[in-house]
Order: C-alpha cells, then structure tokens, then sequence
C-alpha cells in the first residue's frame, strides 16, 4: 500500500508539471537552430547538469533571447562556475538561466558596472534595485564562454521559481529532434555484502553488450552466476540527431523476473543533493574509466529524489534459490525513444568459495553518525555526520616524510570513496617553525600522481583542512609568490589606444590564487579574470586612461598571503 500512495504522488505532481511545462510556449533562447552538446540530468563531476548546452555554431557572440516576458531577477560574474548570467523570472511560476554568456545587453552592462565598480569586485552577483523588464524574443545577451566553460555554447535552464529546483528543459517543446532512442554499453553487478559472490568473486563485475536500434542483449560467451545480495547498474547514453555528442538519459526502469526493482527519471533536480551523484554512479567506475553508470540501487545516504516509486529493498537485491531469472532494462530519452535491454542470470546456491573473516581496515564507520580517527599528535580526523554515503571500512596508513615534505604522508582512506561534505583533518605542527606557519598548505597526490593544494587554517592546535576527498595528504610550505606575465602587447612601455585590450596571464603553484587587482593611476579598475585561462584583461576603453603616461599596478594574492605586485606604465 505504501508504494502506491507513493505512486500515486508523483504521477499526480509530474503530470501537472509536464502539463504546465507543454503549455508554457516559450520561444527558443537562441535565433538559430537548436542543437545539443549536453542535456539535462546529465552525468558529471560531482553534479548532474541542471540545463541543457546548445550549441552556437563553435563560435561565441550568437544573440541570445528571452524565452518569456520577465524580470531580470538576478544577474553574476564569475570567473568560474556559470561565468556571465542572467536568470530571467517568468509570470507563469518559471524562471530561465542563461549562463557563459559573453556579455549582455547595453541596459544590463550599465547595472553589472555599477555594482562592480561600487563593490571594487569583477565578481558580482545581485538582484537589479529596480525591476528590470524584458519581453520575449528581446536580445539579453551575446553567448560566450565564460566560466567553467569548455567551449563556445550557451548553458540553459528552467527552474521552479519557488523551489529553484532545476526543471528538465527538454520537457518544454522546444525545438530540439530527436528521434535516436538510447545506446546501451555496458551493465555491472555489485557485490554490496560481504559473502556475495559474481562469477566466484566478491567484488563488482561489468560484462559487455551488443544490440542497436533499441534492442540489446548480452554479448554471446559470458555467464552471470550470483550468490548473495547484489545490485545492477546500466552504462547508457542518449544521442540526437545530427550530433555526435553523447547526451544523457531521462528515464531508466530495471525489472528482474518482470518484478520492478528500481525506476528513476530526470524531470527534476535539487542543488541540495546534486551531488548525491556521487553514489548514483559508480564513483570508482568513473574516477578511473570515466565510465557512466546508473545504479538501480540505493546507497544508505542517498537523498535523490529521482525514484518513482521508492524501490523496494532500496533495490537491493537477495535470491535464495538457485535458477534462471529474466532482468529487463528500459533506458528512455526525454523524446519518448527507449532501449531495451534483455538478458538472463542464474542464482547460485552454495557459497563457492570461504569467506577469509580477518578484517583488512582500520575501523569500521557507520554512514549516519559522526567518526573520527587519529594518529595521535600527528593527525585528526572527523568524518561529520552525512558525510558517507554508506558504511564504511575505513583505511589509514602513513608514510614518512620525503623531500621537501614537513609531515609524514597520510593515507586517509583511499580514492574511490566518494564525499558527501567536506571532512576534517588537523595535522600536527611536527617540526614546523612558527613563523613559517602561516606559509603552509596540505598537498594531496592522487594516484597518478597529480598533485593539488588545499589551503587550511593555522592555529595553536595545528594546520586544520576541510575537504571532499579523501587521499594522500603531506604537508608542504608555499612560499611562492603568484607570477603575472604581461603579453607581448601588453609589456610595460606600450603605447595604448581606445581599442587596445591589456592581458596577462596569472598564476600560482601551489596554494592558488586567492585576490587580483589592478589599480589605474591610483584608482580600482575593473579586471576580468578568467580562470580556466588564469588571464586577467582589462578593456581600455572602459577603464579611464588619461592622455600620455599611465601607471598601471596589478597585484595578485595567494592563499598562503604570498602577494606580487607588478607596475607597468603606457602612453595612451
Ligand atoms: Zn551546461
């Protein structure tokens, strides 16, 4: 009975939302033709995408539209993240973003400006004071690539604008065709107990699919025997029409014995848990292969309000008899095109081989309660409440210090568990002078090597770090001031005009850059970073260069308080 109730539910809420969604009659945000690099729901690093990429023809500076009547409700600059953004507020309880823009309409710029040159920030993020209209078809922007962009595109969404729950925009009748249903690559199964055995092990196994044009099966020459409780997951894609672009799926419905076992479907996300992603997937598959699995399992913390109905068991699942079972896939795109996928798996009785009972972790952490560990007087660790996804067999283990090293290397657990929040590690001062305290960061290799800094707090205690991932951690000294290089038309002694643009390039090594400015005759100016480039510019014409010598000085702080200061004069 509950999970009719809950059936009941959704049906109801979905079907009003897609109804309204139909009615919505919005014009396209863009003038030319809509075609995707991405959509909705999309697998990601650490988030699903909440819109869709159109493409802009590989070039920036397409005009951009309002799909509705609105207000501008909110408008940010970034240097990261959605870059330039309008989000555009609708009476019909929507409102739409429009993000990496290049730049906007002449009436915003004046408002992003003001507000830049009155906070001395390039990054901003406000409400207008006073409403500012715009009607549908008006141009409100240039498309771009500004932000965590990795191409020319435009990145579009609808909200709820109450909830500011991201909406599938593909549910709008918008233009886009589709009439390729899903491809499906692969399908895994989890051992998620202790004595589950796939195939004789215990551990995950992928195995390999052939089929198109919506019916696939598993390659011929493989065998699936389980034993023990176990859970499957689907690797798929989505792709439209005339594009190369993998895109993702919208609904995903796994039955075993015609019994339905789990069902998700991507009408609607929530930024709170978007990044539950992290135990939707198959979180080592795509940290090491970046394959895209679906699981149709639920992980204990897993807050994903995605499955209609709630799936029995979590969809967990746990054959006593020995035999041959039936499992059924259906992957569907948001045009209605679905994939099917039918295969068979036996059972097994007896556990094929002993279970070694000797425990291979250092403690054990419930996912719903607090844990801490420690080395003690060398390292903390406190794991918060909600910051697992499951329970966890957790490892540590260290190492000493190598060169250029001031604390041992800790191990704290490994790689491939992922993060919900942000955990706790205090280290030691060891040997550390005080008055090169405060030029410390903990560096985190992975495993192949690659190294990144997390800044950190110093205190009498020790240097405190918050981070999402677990992995090998020592502490290291940065002492490094950021570099700025002017380019080559931007060197000191350059003669300027009203249409030159002055770029550099700025960077840090190691704990990153934290503040940049640039001051024109002893004024703030606007500088436009972009981080992805680590260029700052500085548009000319806009910045109040007077006639003959100008000194310009453009300084950069990192997070461990290392600054460089740069003066170069021009002649404008
Ligand atoms: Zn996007």
């Amino acid at each position: 009975m509950p999970y009719l109730i809950a059936l009941l539910f959704c049906f109801t809420s979905f079907a009003s939302y897609a109804q309204t969604a139909e009615n919505a009659d919005f014009a396209p945000p863009l003038r030319i033709p809509l075609f995707l690099s991405g959509n909705f729901a999309e697998l990601r690093s650490n988030h699903f995408h909440t819109g869709i990429d159109i493409k802009t023809a590989g070039v920036e500076g397409q005009v951009v539209q309002a799909i509705a009547d609105g207000v501008v409700k909110r408008i940010g600059v970034s240097p990261a993240g959605y870059g330039n953004v309008l989000y555009i507020e609708h009476a019909n309880g929507y409102t739409s973003v429009y993000g990496h823009l290049q730049s906007f309409s002449p009436a915003i710029t004046k408002l992003v400006r003001t507000k830049q040159y009155q906070e001395k920030s390039f990054k901003v993020d406000f409400t207008p004071d006073d409403p500012l209209q715009v009607s549908k078809g008006e141009q409100i922007a240039l498309s771009g690539n500004s932000g965590s962009s990795g191409g020319a595109h435009l990145h579009f969404e609808i909200r709820d604008t109450k909830s500011e729950h991201p909406l599938n925009p593909l549910l709008f009748k918008f233009n886009v065709k589709d009439n390729i249903p899903p491809r499906i690559r692969g399908i895994r199964f989890h051992a998620l107990s202790d004595t589950t055995f796939i195939n004789g092990k215990n551990e995950a196994k992928s195995f390999l699919i052939t089929g198109d044009n919506g019916n696939y099966q598993l390659k011929a020459g493989q065998k699936i025997e389980i034993y023990g409780a176990f859970g499957i997951s689907v690797h798929g894609i989505d792709q439209l029409n005339g594009q190369p672009n993998s895109c993702g799926l919208y609904g995903i419905e796994l039955r075993v014995d015609d019994d339905l076992i789990c069902a998700q479907q991507f009408d609607e996300l929530d930024f709170e848990t978007t990044r539950h992603i992290n135990c939707y997937t198959d979180y080592e598959a795509f940290k090491t292969r970046a394959w895209h699995y679906h699981k149709s399992y639920l992980e204990p913390g897993n807050k994903l309000e995605i499955y209609t109905p709630t799936p029995p068991d979590r969809g967990v699942i746990s054959i006593a008899t020995a035999g041959a079972h039936k499992l059924n896939y259906n992957l569907s795109d948001a045009h209605g095109n679905v994939s099917k996928l039918s295969l068979s798996f036996q059972s097994i009785e007896k556990t094929p081989v002993s279970v070694d009972g000797s425990p291979k972790f250092t403690a054990y952490f419930p996912f719903d309660q607090t844990n801490t560990f420690s080395y003690p007087g060398e390292l903390e660790v406190e794991i918060p409440k909600g910051a697992l996804y499951d329970n966890l067999k957790f490892q540590a283990s260290r190492q000493l210090a190598g060169t250029g090293e001031l604390s041992p290397q800790f191990l704290v657990h490994n790689f491939y568990t992922p993060l919900q929040s942000a955990v706790m590690l205090r280290f030691d001062w060891f040997a550390i002078a005080p008055n090169l305290r405060e030029k410390v960061v903990a560096r985190r290799e992975d495993p192949a090597g690659k190294l990144g800094y997390v800044a950190g707090k110093a205190s009498a205690e020790g240097f405190e770090i918050r981070t999402k991932d677990f992995g090998k951690f020592a502490l290291v000294l940065d002492t490094v001031a950021p570099e700025i290089i002017p380019s080559k038309y931007s060197a000191s002694g350059a003669i300027l005009n009203s249409r030159s643009g002055l770029r550099y390039t700025i960077r840090d090594s190691r704990a990153g850059v934290a503040t940049y400015t640039a001051t024109l005759n002893g004024e703030w100016i606007l500088a436009t970073y972009d981080a992805k480039n680590a260029a700052l510019t500085i548009d000319v014409s806009e910045s109040g260069f007077k006639k003959g010598k100008n000194e310009l000085i453009i300084a950069v702080d990192d997070y461990c308080g290392n600054r460089k200061e740069r003066r170069f004069t021009y002649t404008y």
